[in-house]
């Protein structure tokens, strides 16, 4: 019933590219769009999540991760920022293309996975958009995949935990080291809960520098977080 439904919201046609077919299991994406994502493989960096050209036999840690103090233990990413999925990404957020948001949360599902990252949370956590910006856009993106997969796994998820507390200006033209200070102080407790002991998962769409997710992790490790892992659908390199 519901599959005939949305045959009638979404014909039988790429969405993206309305050149070739796509079915509602393929996501209303054709199998030639499907092969414009890159996945991202082993090997990688154990802390980031970087993936790395090449043979490695021990684990490897990126330089930027080298004197990184990083609050979260590992950040692992589903696909390569490439043009595509910044694309994907972008209809999303900003032309509201919701029809994506199956496919990038079930993009995080299984690379988390493929990791082993998908078993032994308690909570799972979105980085939250300031209010004003989520009132312009109307949904937060982190929180909507967030909760696909919180169901999809039967975790609780706490959208309320983090709040953001300062108007972050936009992070694409700063170095790395700016963004880190951009972000300092933007995020805060924004409900009061003991997380002693907890494992927790935090999803955002997009993971760059880290600096937006190690914000959000030094929160929660301070509210007593015993573990923080990043998931995001998108790694930019
Ligand atoms: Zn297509
Ligand atoms: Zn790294």
């Amino acid at each position: 019933m519901v599959e005939r439904a949305l045959g009638f919201i979404y014909p039988a046609v790429c969405q993206f590219c309305w050149a070739e077919t796509a079915q509602h299991d393929q996501g209303y994406l054709c199998a030639r769009c499907w092969q414009r994502l890159r996945f991202v493989s082993r090997p990688l960096c154990e802390l980031c999540g970087l993936p790395f050209d090449g043979e490695l036999t021990s684990t490897f840690r990126c330089p930027n991760c080298h004197d990184c103090d990083f609050s979260f233990q590992g950040a692992r990413s589903s696909v390569i920022a490439n043009e595509f999925a910044l694309n994907l990404i972008h209809r999303y957020k900003y032309q509201s293309a919701m029809w994506l948001e199956p496919v990038l949360a079930g993009l995080l599902c299984s690379s988390l996975c493929q990791h082993q990252l998908h078993e032994g949370w308690d909570l799972i956590v979105p980085v939250p958009l300031y209010p004003s910006k989520q009132r312009e856009r109307e949904f937060n993106q982190a929180e909507r995949i967030s909760r696909r997969i919180a169901k999809k796994w039967g975790v609780s998820l706490d959208s309320r935990l983090l709040k953001r507390v300062a108007p972050t200006v936009s992070q694409t033209m700063l170095t790395r080291s700016e963004r880190r200070e951009n972000v300092r102080e933007a995020f805060a407790v924004g409900k009061t809960r003991c997380l002693k002991g907890l494992r927790i998962m935090l999803v955002d769409d997009v993971f760059t520098t880290g600096a937006t997710t190690d914000a959000c992790a030094r929160v929660l490790r301070r509210m007593g977080a015993s573990e923080v892992w990043v998931g995001t659908v998108v790694r930019g390199l």
